[in-house]
């Protein structure tokens, strides 16, 4: 273990920031959330004072005066007053209420649609709306309320964490959250970087590896593929789904006893069903070191027994290995690649969880640190290395989607590629289609399509007042710039005339994992129908831009072609107008084929006049 000096003072404290700051790491959980910090060795500490509430569940609950509890204390309040105890907050964040049209049965509390806010959801207690943002801010205050205490120092910067797989939108909103609470949130870090550096892999300089980071909290799932050399961690591919977690395995068994006692069931009130699910939870974690769970509830005699409980959750883990093999086949590997997998996240004590993935990468696995905290861990890690004292260590991340604008017709033109390493810059020039075009609208787009009809719209500007110029003569030059939080500013500018416009996408809602996972399979399963549609698009741009060139061709050199010639070029016109009424992308290939070919000798006789009238000094329009 490294232990840091500070050169100026000479001393080994390093808690603090030049300014005399504390900054530290937090773990802002869907079911769990903690704060850490790394002391004065530089390792880290989770913050909190006593034993065992040092983790502060992410719950919260609201009493009729408006006034609010956190944690231990609110989760207590989950059976009796389900609709003023919000939990899973985490997954509200940066969502619309549509985007969220699956959860509403499932949670225990009122969502909302809103019209403020770009139409973020909102969830209402006892007649007050709350956004999400507003409340995971009362999940940070807690925390660094209860690290204050302990610490006994004001808390002003810190680290949070977020799902390797959080876009644009849920990573806003948690750095919102965290300004709410009164924090300079230096850096949003994925959950499974972080853990790995909780595990101090990378932190000896000569140290090699890949290491798979196989997360699986209370609401999420994450796999992240590492490549850690020189002190660098690179993250090569990343997967997951934000639906996917503990809470399934809980509801499994919420159904499997619903289908064991229907019969009794039908007698008890719906709104006991969140006691059941809490006691599904209880069942599975003693599941984790017990054979059997038996419970008496409401006079019923609930029970389940690990056999059963690994039939139940086979499938959500099956899940999970499928995303883990899709990264490996992502980060452009095989399993026999990865030498280490780091488990992180309470959900991951499940045995039958570490039997198969254990079985799937067939290496050795990490799960000595305590699964709950060595998210936060890290993220002190972190912390550290941003208050300045691990200079040495760098973080990449990727884009888990590509990123480019449409052009011509609706295609896609990806300029970012997905899973490239951010912070990164990448630019590319385009013309105008049209002469004399003065506004260009830049509309920008995430996903695998070649269409763009078929990817998610993040945003659109206007690049205006370009001096007008022919068709292909302005040379715009569109850059995409990622900060090292993923968040994407987009650049327009007309090199000729300097005519320059941006725009930072800050998209009004989420995405949902299952939506990215969508977008992802329908670009691998549309692959072939999308390249005949972008084929026909392509077609019809190209009839367009013919029909414009001939009718250009014709007021150029109306004196030296014959009527017949003029007639001729005009028939074709119309052939290529009826052919994009047809859309038959052959028909139009063969007819912008048969109107070059006319047109070939034409041309060179224009070109050739031209020359000779060059030649003779005549000015040439
Ligand atoms: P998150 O990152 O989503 O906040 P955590 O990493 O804290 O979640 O994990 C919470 C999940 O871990 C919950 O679903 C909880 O039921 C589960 N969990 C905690 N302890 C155990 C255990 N002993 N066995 C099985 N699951 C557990
Ligand atoms: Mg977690």
């Amino acid at each position: 273990m490294k232990i840091p000096i500070d050169i100026k003072t000479g001393s080994v404290s390093q808690l603090t920031s030049d300014n005399g700051e504390v900054v530290v790491g937090i773990d802002l959980g869907t079911t769990n959330s903690l704060i850490a910090i790394a002391d004065q060795e530089g390792k880290p500490v989770i913050l909190g004072g006593h034993k065992n509430r040092n983790i502060v569940p992410s719950v919260i609950h609201f009493f009729e005066d408006g006034s609010y509890i956190v944690g231990n204390e609110a989760k207590s309040y989950l059976g009796s007053q389900p609709k003023a105890t919000l939990y899973s907050v985490k997954r509200l964040m940066g969502k619309s209420y549509t985007d969220l049209s699956a959860e509403t049965g499932r949670l225990g509390y009122t969502l909302m649609p809103s019209s403020e806010d770009e139409g973020l959801v909102k969830v209402e207690v006892n007649g007050v709306f709350y956004s999400p943002v507003e409340l995971s801010s009362y999940l940070l205050k807690a925390l660094i309320k209860q690290a204050e205490e302990d610490l006994g120092k004001t808390i002003g910067k810190a680290v949070i964490t977020v799902p390797a797989y959080f876009n644009d939108a849920q990573r806003q909103a948690t750095r919102d959250a965290g300004k709410l609470a009164g924090l300079d949130v230096l850096r949003i870090v994925n959950e499974p970087t972080a853990a790995s550096l909780a595990y101090g892999i990378g932190l000896d300089k000569n140290e090699k590896g890949i290491v798979a980071v196989y997360d699986l909290g209370g609401g999420t799932f994450d796999i992240s593929i590492l490549n850690i050399e020189d002190g660098i961690f690179e993250v090569l591919a990343t997967k997951g789904d934000t639906y996917l977690g503990g809470d399934d395995f809980d509801l499994a068994i919420v159904d499997y006893w619903k289908i064991q006692y229907q019969s009794t069931f039908s007698e008890i009130h719906l709104q006991n069903l969140h006691e059941l699910r809490w006691l599904a939870e209880e069942a599975k974690k003693t599941l984790t070191d017990k054979d059997e769970f038996i419970v008496d509830w409401k006079g019923i005699k609930l029970n389940i027994d690990k056999g059963q409980a690994n039939l139940l959750f086979s499938s959500l883990i099956e899940r999970t290995i499928q995303l883990c093999h899709e990264a490996v086949q992502d980060a452009g590997l095989t399993t026999s690649a990865i030498n280490t997998v780091v488990m992180v996240g309470g959900s991951t004590r499940v045995p039958a969880v570490k039997h198969a993935v254990g079985q799937f990468f067939n290496c050795p696995i990490h799960d000595e640190v305590n699964p709950d905290e060595v998210v936060a861990l890290g993220a002190a890690i972190q912390a550290d290395i941003l208050a300045g004292n691990r200079k040495d260590l760098l973080l990449l991340d990727v884009t888990p989607l590509s990123l480019g604008i449409e052009t011509l017709g609706g295609l896609m033109d990806v300029i970012v590629p997905r899973n490239t390493k951010v912070p990164a810059r990448f630019g590319r020039n385009y013309t105008t289609s049209v002469d004399g075009q003065k506004n260009l609208a830049i509309t920008v787009y995430q996903g695998e399509r070649d269409l763009v009809k078929y990817n998610r719209k993040l945003g659109s500007f206007i690049l205006k007042n370009l001096p007008p110029m022919p068709a292909g003569l302005p040379k715009l030059e569109v850059l995409f710039i990622l900060d090292a939080d993923g968040i994407l500013t987009v650049r327009a500018r007309e090199l000729r005339s300097d005519v320059a416009t941006e725009v930072t996408i800050k998209s009004a809602y989420g995405i949902s994992d299952e939506e990215m996972a969508r977008l992802l399979l329908d670009s691998i399963k549309e692959a072939q129908t999308d390249m005949q549609e972008k084929q026909q698009i392509e077609a019809k741009n190209e009839v367009i831009s013919t029909i414009q060139a001939v009718k250009k061709f014709i007021d150029l050199n109306k004196p030296i072609l014959t009527a017949e010639e003029v007639g001729m070029l005009e028939h074709y016109n119309t052939l290529l107008e009826s052919s994009l009424q047809s859309g038959d992308k052959d028909v139009m290939l063969s007819i912008v084929k048969q109107v070059n070919d006319y047109s070939m000798p034409l041309a060179h006789r224009a070109m050739d006049n031209a020359v000779v009238n060059a030649l003779t000094g005549k000015k040439i329009d």
